[in-house]
């Protein structure tokens, strides 16, 4: 039913260890996605047989599957940690899709493995949930992306800080190799796995790729494309680490995610993010950061370190320009600008500062920037009718095709996930699927049903803070 491929397997052994997710008591069906499946050649109707509970709770090991925990390290929050690895996190293997595209097929929340240090190895439906929405919103927002396949409840309860419902989440990736999967071997001195895994990645993801060299480059950009989408959208990741930054430059990892509702750039979600290393504004520096430790991670591979030290920092130090480019792109086409200039930065500019004092919704101010009601957003109005003025000399002729195409009217607000998790957790699925439809059209017009979607919470439902212990 699932036609596999494995690639990862025929990798030197030490990066991974062989690993069966452990069977639970009684996987039910959540939610699953079949265009997804459709892209990756499964069958959708296979979903929704008892066997696919079965194989993506974890019970039944699919013909063809090769499952295996992998091996990574990681700076996390800024601290070096010699090893991480797939913890509660099982690749069932590799699919080549109808696009001819490779992606992983993976179980999140299937039990321990050997890297579950202290870890159960296990999920909550909170998170897994969580992830599927977010992660499908991005998807339909044009931002690269893991995806969620299928959501499969395990019948057993999770112990966090109370007792929880037990689920596992089936992502599927392009891959799920790290900045931290590079960053093990480099700093175990094992130049061989370090070089399998460039060559393995370079053939995977960047093929046009010319070495090492082409290979550090081609992910500097990846990420100053992706960040520049996350700040587009108000999406802040809440754990940047080094283990949680794909190669492939997908987002990856959702775990105290969310999109500002108010337009702060200081926000912060994640509860154990106290000196807001990874809030919104810190999003670019740390990627900076991030890639900074990639570049080191790859320097063993060269055969002149000294010359290539000097040679990466140059590499590492566009990062800031291709970002700013990027960040001009996605913000001009939010303001409807076609061709967007570096000089149209400052107007946009001005509008985010605009916004920051005035308390503005973020996903709000930009849906309803092309219509009267965007001044509802401000309380200088006359500051933001002066900055409308010099937008409207600007912006280009078919402003609000651009806008319509580049402005989500709804993204998954904290609140709205917060209550169907509750839902969910209390037994009701249906405002799950309910939300889940509404965020995967996000450019879709608002009509009655979806209106309610888009609002901003009251006082009283604002979440202040997404909690780690996922
Ligand atoms: P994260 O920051 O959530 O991506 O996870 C950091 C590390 O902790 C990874 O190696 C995870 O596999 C591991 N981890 C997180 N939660 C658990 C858990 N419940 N059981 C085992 N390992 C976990
Ligand atoms: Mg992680």
């Amino acid at each position: 039913m699932i036609a596999f491929d494995n690639s990862f397997t025929r990798l030197p052994a030490r990066m991974f260890t062989p690993q069966n997710p452990t069977p639970v008591r009684a996987p039910q069906m959540l939610a699953h996605n079949d265009a997804l499946a459709k892209m990756l050649g499964i069958d959708p109707d296979w979903l929704s047989t008892a066997e696919a509970a079965q194989v993506l709770a974890g019970n039944v090991v699919p013909d063809g599957a090769a499952p295996l925990a992998q091996l990574y390290a990681g700076h996390q929050f800024g601290n070096w940690n010699p090893q991480l690895g797939d913890g509660r996190a099982i690749l069932l293997g590799e699919v080549v899709g109808a696009d001819g595209v490779r992606r992983d097929i993976q179980l999140k929340g299937s039990g321990p493995t050997p890297y579950s240090r202290s870890g159960d190895g296990r999920a909550w439906l909170g998170p897994v949930l969580r992830e599927y929405l977010v992660s499908e919103a991005m998807a339909a927002m044009g931002v690269p992306t893991t995806r969620a396949l299928a959501a499969v409840a395990t019948g057993e309860v999770v112990q966090r800080e109370t007792r929880l419902p037990g689920a596992v989440l089936t992502r599927i990736a392009q891959s799920h190799i790290r900045v931290g999967s590079f960053q093990v071997h480099a700093a175990r001195q094992d130049q061989e796995a370090l070089q399998a895994l460039a060559d393995h990645v370079i053939a995977r993801h960047y093929p046009d790729a010319d070495g090492i060299t082409g290979l550090l480059d081609a992910v500097v950009a990846s990420q100053a494309r992706l960040i520049a989408a996350w700040m587009g959208l108000g999406f802040i990741h809440g754990v940047m680490n080094t283990d949680n930054m794909a190669i492939s430059g997908e987002t990856i990892d959702y775990g105290p995610c969310a999109f500002m509702d108010v337009y702060d750039p200081q926000q912060v979600f994640s509860s154990i993010d106290r000196m807001g290393r990874y809030a919104y504004a810190n999003q670019p520096g740390i990627a900076l950061w991030n890639l900074a430790q990639f570049a080191t991670a790859l320097i063993p591979l060269m055969p002149d370190q000294d010359a290539a030290i000097e040679d990466f920092t140059q590499r590492i130090n566009r990062f800031p320009d291709l970002y700013q480019a990027e960040w001009v792109k996605v913000f001009g086409a939010k303001v409807g600008i076609s061709d967007p200039v570096s000089a149209n930065a400052d107007l946009i500019q001005r509008l985010l500062t605009l916004m920051a004092q005035d308390g503005a919704d973020f996903t709000n101010t930009f849906a309803t920037l092309a219509t009267p009601q965007a001044q509802d957003q401000f309380t200088d109005r006359a500051a933001f009718a002066a900055w409308s003025q010099d937008w409207e000399r600007r912006r280009a002729p078919d402003y609000a095709t651009i806008m319509a195409g580049a402005n989500p009217q709804v993204i998954p607000r904290n609140h709205r996930v917060e209550d169907v998790i509750a839902a969910a957790v209390a037994g009701d699925m249906a405002p799950f699927h309910r939300l889940l439809g509404v965020v995967t059209e996000p450019f879709a017009a608002l009509d009655t049903d979806r209106r309610h979607y888009a609002l901003p919470p009251t006082s009283a439902e604002i979440v202040t803070a997404t909690f780690c212990g996922t």
